[in-house]
């Protein structure tokens, strides 16, 4: 099967992360919330529908999974119109190496080179029941994209009350990030 990564990653960018979203609040985003509350709400927009932009790279590995990508974007089954890998419990079949947008959501990079929330997460009951700040809940989104070291110091950073913070991220996923607004920005999602 193919996989994402398989290269050790040097090469970095420079983002400005908003301290602002960083301590948004959420609720922990588990398997048992997921299949019993939220059901992966977040993996569809507004109209119940499959929203999920897949990068150049990932594509022959999205294929390996059985999907269809058409235009940068993740195809439905003809027979629905939310994502292939969402299960009926609302929880990810890919979920130890998803699409990158969703490996690192609810982050995205924003025109102005700066780590905010999806505008989409912050409409969703898990953030207005939320008591937990973002950067403690995905922390694992932080480390998709800045690796464990620069996460670390990103946490260490925000857990001590800190501003907004300058650092490094993969450039692969930068890449990817910054090619998937430019897709949604075109269709207007
Ligand atoms: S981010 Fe919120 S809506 Fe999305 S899966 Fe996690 S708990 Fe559910
Ligand atoms: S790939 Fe997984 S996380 Fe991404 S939209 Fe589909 S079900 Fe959700």
């Amino acid at each position: 099967m193919e996989t994402l990564f398989k290269k050790k990653r040097t090469n970095r960018v420079t983002v400005k992360i908003s301290a602002k979203y960083m301590n948004t609040l959420f609720r922990e985003c588990n398997s048992v919330y997921v299949k019993t509350h939220c059901k992966g709400i977040c993996c569809r927009n507004s109209k119940g529908k499959l929203n999920v932009t897949i990068a150049p790279r990932e594509v022959r590995y999205i294929q390996s999974l059985g999907g269809i990508v058409k235009e940068g974007t993740l195809q439905p089954k003809t027979d629905q119109q939310w994502c292939p890998f969402q299960k009926q419990n609302g929880l990810c079949s890919t979920h130890k190496n998803p699409p990158i947008g969703c490996a690192v959501s609810p982050f995205n990079i924003n025109a102005n080179n700066t780590l905010i929330i999806r505008y989409r997460n912050l409409c969703m009951n898990c953030h207005k029941t939320g008591t937990i700040a973002a950067y403690k809940v995905f922390e694992r989104s932080l480390r998709v994209m800045f690796g464990k070291r620069e996460s670390n110091r990103i946490y260490l950073h925000l857990d001590n009350g800190g501003g907004d913070i300058m650092a490094s991220m993969f450039k692969d996923v930068w890449e990817d990030l910054t090619y998937n607004r430019n897709i949604r920005k075109n269709n207007k999602q």
